[in-house]
């Protein structure tokens, strides 16, 4: 918890995969071990993500899409931090609220019945009693309709629902002791099993033949790393063999220290670390988590975006490339 994670006000909703994003860190803060979500025209139309959470108790509902109403706060430094630049948290319900037509459904497990708010377009509506299961329910409808040119920027719905997919799959795959499922129109894209393999949730989300292909990294620095000024602690996860790839590199998912994250330098490793074994325009799959130092990371980028910068960049690299190398050669690869 720190810096990185507090967020710049204005700058939380621009698509429906942000909005998707911010639900599920929303589910998983509640300790949730289940979190479905889904989605209507590549979320365009509708939003819904259900979580069997901590949930939020009747009287703290309003509070909870208010503006600046986090229960993360965690002292006067963290607040104080929030007024200048980098902004507040707990903005995102209030945020969403505000261009979309919003409902909040929960029951804490003690409760004996459930509540639910509505915020239509920022107006937030009455709490009133509602049937529901323990957790809760956030429903997002019709997002953008009252800022129309927001909406313009929406791209056809194929592409907001790969946007969706790859941020649902993100966390699936970061968070394999949580049953994750994505459902389009209706119909399941995937569902993980949430039982803290991430080989299994890698089956769930890429299939059979990808998850058998998949081979364990798990690296640390040692007294042989080249180099010996590696920031990086650990690399761990799974990488596929050389010849299970794809022909896009939208299958190579990192996190830094626990947060998934778009990060050149570090896709560029892993395929470094393939060298010419890889058909001309293929690409693996990778599921890597990277740990660093908290200072390594720049916090200059903004923390709801994916993409992240380090201080030493070569390093990280040289690090990842060493840990799927090691990976492959393993496998006489
Ligand atoms: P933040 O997550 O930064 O605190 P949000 O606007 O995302 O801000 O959420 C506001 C508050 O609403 C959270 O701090 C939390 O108390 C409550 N909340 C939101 N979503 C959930 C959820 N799925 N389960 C339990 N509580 C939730
Ligand atoms: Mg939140």
């Amino acid at each position: 918890e720190g810096t990185i994670q507090r967020i710049a006000a204005g700058e939380v909703v621009e698509r429906p995969a942000s909005v998707v994003k911010e639900l599920i860190e929303n589910s998983l803060d509640a300790g949730a071990s289940r979190v479905a979500v889904s989605v209507e025209a590549g979320g365009t139309e509708g939003i819904r993500v259900r979580d069997d959470g901590v949930g939020i108790p009747e009287d703290q509902l309003e509070a909870a899409v208010a503006e600046h109403a986090t229960s993360k706060i965690a002292d006067i430094d963290d607040l104080e931090a929030g007024v200048g630049t980098l902004g507040f948290r707990g903005e995102a319900l209030y945020t969403v609220g505000a261009v979309s037509r919003l409902t909040i459904r929960s029951r804490p497990p003690d409760a004996e019945a459930g509540a639910e708010v509505a915020v239509e377009g920022g107006d937030v509506g009455e709490v009133r009693p509602a049937g529901c299961p323990t957790g809760t329910t956030v429903v997002v409808e019709d997002l953008f309709y009252n800022t129309p040119a927001r909406k313009k920027f929406l791209k056809r719905v194929t592409t907001e629902f790969d946007r969706v997919n790859t941020v649902v799959t993100g966390y699936a795959l970061a968070n394999p002791d949580v049953a994750v499922s994505l459902e389009h129109d209706g119909r399941e894209t995937f569902a993980t099993e949430g039982n803290g393999d991430l080989r299994s949730a890698v089956l769930a989300v890429y299939g059979r033949q990808v998850a058998e292909s998949m081979l364990e990294v798990d690296w640390e620095p040692g007294p042989s790393t080249a180099g010996g000024d590696h920031p990086v602690k650990r690399v761990t996860g799974l990488v596929s063999h050389p010849e299970t790839t794809r022909s896009a590199r939208d299958y190579l998912a990192t996190y830094v220290n626990g947060r998934y994250v778009t990060a050149g330098a570090l896709r560029e490793a892993v395929l470094e670390a393939y060298g010419g074994q890889l058909a001309p325009d293929r690409y693996p799959f990778a599921v890597l988590f990277v740990e660093v130092p908290a200072d390594e990371v720049d916090v200059n980028v903004h923390p709801r975006k994916l993409e992240v910068r380090f201080d030493r960049e070569a390093g990280i690299r040289a690090a990842v490339e060493s840990a799927v190398e090691e990976a492959l050669l393993d496998h006489g690869l």
